[in-house]
């Protein structure tokens, strides 16, 4: 299913499921939480958590993946031809 955002981007749903949080790893500093501009990241009963469907609104910047210091975030771009994809003008 390919989804219109402001004419620019397209997405294509079913991209699996491509990042994962280590609850083991996590140390709770919620840089995951304020880099996220998508706002996909939440403290759930005092663990922190990626929401249900992040696939659908995820920007695929792996931004999470880059502050997390304590390895926590596994992250990788969704398999070929399921990701996002920018179009100029
Ligand atoms: S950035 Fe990493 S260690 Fe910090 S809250 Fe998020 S998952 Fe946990
Ligand atoms: S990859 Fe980017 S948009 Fe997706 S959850 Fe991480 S910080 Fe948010």
């Amino acid at each position: 299913m390919n989804i219109e955002l402001e004419g620019l981007t397209k997405r294509i749903l079913g991209t699996g499921n491509f990042i994962s949080i280590d609850h083991n790893k996590c140390n709770n500093c919620e840089r995951c939480l304020i880099i996220c501009v998508m706002n996909l990241w939440r403290r759930r009963e005092g663990k922190i958590c990626i929401i249900d469907g992040y696939q659908s609104k995820c920007l695929e910047c792996a931004a999470c993946y880059q502050v997390c210091d304590a390895g926590a975030i596994q992250f990788q771009y969704p398999k070929g031809g399921t990701g996002i994809v920018i179009e100029k003008g």
